[in-house]
């Protein structure tokens, strides 16, 4: 079953809806140039460790490796795993994240030798795949390193892309990562540097406005139709209550609107 609640491509509507997020977005917040490091590797373990943190505690791991000289592929892939979890403890999870560290390495080195040009140079498909059944590594980190350390066009998905799909009524609640990302490559331009840039931007949009508890009057998207409850797509009646909804592909009707 097909979550999103326009699964078909309308140039009409849902394209211009993204596009005008977009824009929006640019026009206010300016580019974000992500990803904020020197080196494509660094990206790489960056997106590794940012996983179930902020990005200023990455930023202190990433400190205690360059001290140590270690940011490098070959010194990442000798150090032994309880020293790396040391120096990484700013990240958090610091064992777990040292593991999934060193698993990546293992396989960076196994299937390209430890070079970035030869990864690069594997088909989008085939190389997240891989990336895929590396343990640790699941499908938002995978992605992040597709788009950012090696500029292949894919959609990266997070919390705050979904909330806000959600939001503006764009998304089913139980739309997956999959769908979610499907719905960015089928309705906006299959674009590195707009999918680079429109990630960042919805991060953003995310950490100043759309939080848990949103701030729309002083958002850049409030003309944008949105709307914080489930309403009928026929009568518009809200349906806060699970049991009123009756979901369909093009989205929910009230028990009366159903048919
Ligand atoms: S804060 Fe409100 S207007 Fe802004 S993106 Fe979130 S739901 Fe939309």
């Amino acid at each position: 079953m097909n979550l999103l609640l326009n699964p078909t491509p309308m140039p009409q509507t849902i394209p211009t809806t993204l596009e005008k997020i977009y824009r929006r977005l640019l026009e206010t917040f300016g580019p974000q140039h992500w990803w904020p490091a020197q080196t494509k590797f660094e990206v790489i373990v960056g997106a590794i460790l940012t996983q179930n943190t902020n990005w200023g505690n990455v930023e202190k791991a990433l400190e205690n490796l360059k001290k140590q000289k270690v940011l490098f592929p070959w010194r990442l892939y000798d150090i032994p795993t309880e020293k790396l979890a040391q120096l990484i403890r700013p990240a958090g999870y610091f064992n777990v994240k040292a593991k999934r560290l060193k698993n990546f390495m293992e396989f960076f080195f196994k299937e390209y030798g430890g070079n970035l040009k030869k990864m690069q140079s594997e088909s989008l498909e085939v190389l997240r795949s891989k990336l895929l059944s590396v343990n640790g590594i699941g499908p938002e980190t995978a992605d992040s390193i597709l788009l950012y350390a090696l500029d292949k066009p894919v959609f990266v998905v997070d919390a705050y892309t979904k909330r806000i799909l959600l939001r503006h009524n764009l998304a089913h609640p139980d739309a997956d990562y999959h769908e979610i990302q499907e719905y960015f490559m089928r309705h906006f331009p299959m674009d590195v540097k707009q999918f680079n840039e429109f990630h960042a931007l919805i991060v953003r949009l995310g950490k100043d406005y759309c939080r848990t508890k949103p701030r729309c009057e002083q958002c850049p998207l409030k003309d944008i139709a949105y709307s914080l409850t489930y309403k009928c797509r026929r009568c518009h009646r809200a349906l806060p209550l699970k049991k009123e909804r009756i979901s369909f592909q093009e989205g929910y009707f009230c028990l009366n609107c159903q048919r």
